[in-house]
């Protein structure tokens, strides 16, 4: 690709509500521009990227023996209404009507889509297992979109969704595609780790998440420094300002224990084992914590809670007597909540719990400057984050370290949760009725760009691994009028090319310094310049962007030397 034809429209500056460096970079790269809010164009460069990433999952997946699809985007609502999401998913999921006045969204992921699909296609045992995937194009209204590509409204998803006849069979499928995910993050360079994840609006069994380790990340890693335990500390929804919960916040704030300042404090004053410190969520307001979810058991927490509530009798399950005693502002999404104060939850309640503090599903609850912190280190408008319920605390009791992660691929084992109500069923060998057992896989294809930024970038740009960057090699011609070194440059074009190499050639009338800056902010892995004195000396120039390592290579023989 000649750059004097291609379209890169690269920028010194950053739009000022680019926060992140990921963001910034791919603004400022010419990669992508913004339609509107969490809504982007993928220029030619950015395009490149992403089509790589894709290509490279693609594989990985047809590997794994998984089939390429491509599903509507458009979804009826009653595939959503027979699965109960059509309620439950709230206000990430778009929707419209058709002229008919009929229900219908924007896909936000595809489970119901693909088990109508496959009920009406697969009837027997013999068609099992069977893996479909697509890479298409996502929509969710998300609360908050930010950091441009990493959360979208409109973003790229690699989903794939496998059909099994057994648990065994739904079990094995599930590592194969855990395997297939370690793979194509490693072949796409990115420094990730699989943890143990909560498998939220989708539902189901157990699942994992690959997270990309980078300081910027929104999820919190909770890992222990001895076992190969990894979890995600999921957050809950974070709204950005309201009044009714500021007002529950002050009423939370007249019984708190504001003594106790550390997670280890609330624990001793709780008689909690501090070893289980990843299920203890602190939330603070202002910088003073407010209250504490522990998990535990329901009993004993129960009577630890009467304690703190002066002694008085309540039966958590009571709301109105909850409310009665806390006097309470505002109702609470969960069977047993909080109102103020500690509130220890028993596992099962701690979903219920975070989302009553989040908001939950009630759009118009509001919550302010909440955060879990180890030592109360105060996160402004912070993520609320929960462990999931099926976590295990590391066994070896070592202590527990906090990374941040950006979420870039989900493995679920989703169980019967559709096909039960959707009726995917199958005859089996002996004729008889059975229910498919699914699991369900996503990757963030745009995400994945975002994210191999943010780990890989310095001061003059993104540093892209080979294996996604735009183009490998940039030649950079300094030749300017000399039409020796532009010829020259042009057959290094060309050999290179040959070598299936993906490069692109910087033939443009722009000052050299243009061309280089251009260069490494897009962060092509490797620069190869050609000037008049290299001409002459027999010479090329190539410099290794992450290194900034500078070797020559030869023009006479320079395909070997280049190899
Ligand atoms: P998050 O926790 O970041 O909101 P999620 O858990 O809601 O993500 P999944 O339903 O697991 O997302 O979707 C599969 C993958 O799609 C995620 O692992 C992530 O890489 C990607 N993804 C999800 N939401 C977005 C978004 N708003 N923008 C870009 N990629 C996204
Ligand atoms: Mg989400
Ligand atoms: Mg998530
Ligand atoms: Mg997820």
């Amino acid at each position: 690709m000649k750059l004097s034809r291609y379209y890169i429209p690269t920028l010194k500056e950053a739009p000022s509500e680019a926060e992140v460096v990921s963001h910034k970079l791919l603004i400022r790269a010419g990669m992508i521009r913004k339609l509107t809010s969490g809504i982007y164009n993928y220029l030619p460069l950015g395009l490149r990227s992403v089509n790589k990433v894709a290509n490279i999952v693609r594989r990985e997946m047809d590997r794994a023996g998984a089939l390429e699809v491509l599903m509507p985007s458009v979804q009826p609502a009653d595939l959503w209404q027979e699965t109960g999401r059509w309620d439950y998913y709230g206000k990430e999921l778009l929707r419209f009507n058709d002229r008919h006045g009929r229900d219908y969204c924007l896909g936000p992921t595809h489970e119901e889509v693909i088990t109508d699909l496959v009920r009406g296609e697969v009837r027997s045992y013999k068609q099992l297992p069977l893996n479909l995937y697509q890479v298409q194009t996502k929509f969710r209204d998300e609360i908050r979109p930010r950091f441009g590509l990493m959360r979208g409204r409109e973003f790229i998803m690699k989903d794939a969704y496998s059909f099994d006849r057994d648990e065994a069979g739904a079990e094995e499928s599930y590592w194969i595609m855990f395997e297939a995910y370690k793979k194509a993050f490693a072949r796409i360079g990115l420094r990730f780790k699989p943890v143990q994840a909560d498998s939220g609006a989708i539902g189901g069994d157990f699942s994992h998440e690959f997270m990309v380790l980078a300081d910027t990340g929104e999820d919190t890693i909770a890992s222990c420094s001895a076992c190969d335990f990894a979890a995600n500390l999921e957050k809950a929804k974070v709204v950005e300002s309201g009044e009714v919960c500021e007002d529950a916040c002050a009423e939370l704030e007249e019984v708190a224990t504001p003594d106790k300042h550390t997670v280890e404090e609330v624990c001793e004053f709780l008689g909690v084992d501090p070893a289980a410190l990843v299920k203890t969520l602190l939330f603070v307001v202002d910088g003073e914590p407010v209250a504490a979810l522990v998990r535990g058991d329901r009993e004993i927490n129960d009577a630890k809670l009467r304690n703190l509530l002066g002694g008085n009798e309540i039966d958590m399950a009571d709301e109105a007597m909850v409310r009665e005693l806390t006097g309470a502002p505002v109702g609470f999404a969960g069977p047993h909540g909080l109102k103020k104060g500690v509130r220890i939850v028993a596992d099962n309640e701690l979903r219920y719990a975070t989302d009553w503090i989040a908001g939950g599903n009630k759009a118009d609850t509001h919550v302010r400057h909440l955060s879990l912190s180890r030592d109360c280190e105060v996160e402004q408008y912070a993520d609320l984050r929960v462990i999931t319920e099926s976590d295990p605390c590391p066994e070896c009791g070592a202590a527990i370290e906090f990374t941040k992660g950006i979420e870039v691929g989900h493995v679920f084992k989703l169980g019967t949760k559709y096909s039960e109500k959707m009726g995917a069923t199958f005859l089996d060998e002996n004729g008889k009725d059975q229910t498919m057992i699914m699991g369900c896989y996503g990757i963030g294809i745009s995400r994945i760009v975002a994210s191999a930024i943010e780990q890989n970038h310095d001061e003059n740009g993104c540093i892209f691994p080979p294996s996604i960057a735009p183009f490998e090699v940039c030649l950079i011609s300094l030749g300017g009028k000399d039409e020796a070194v532009n010829e020259k440059a042009l057959e290094l074009y060309e050999a290179v090319q040959d070598m299936d190499v993906d490069i692109c050639y910087d033939d443009r009338k722009e000052r050299p310094g243009v061309k280089f800056a251009d260069a490494d902010l897009i962060g092509y892995p490797m620069q190869l310049v050609l000037g008049g004195k290299g001409l002459k000396n027999g010479i090329v120039e190539a410099k290794d962007r992450k290194s900034g390592e500078r070797i020559e290579l030869p023009l006479d023989g320079f395909a070997e030397a280049f190899a």
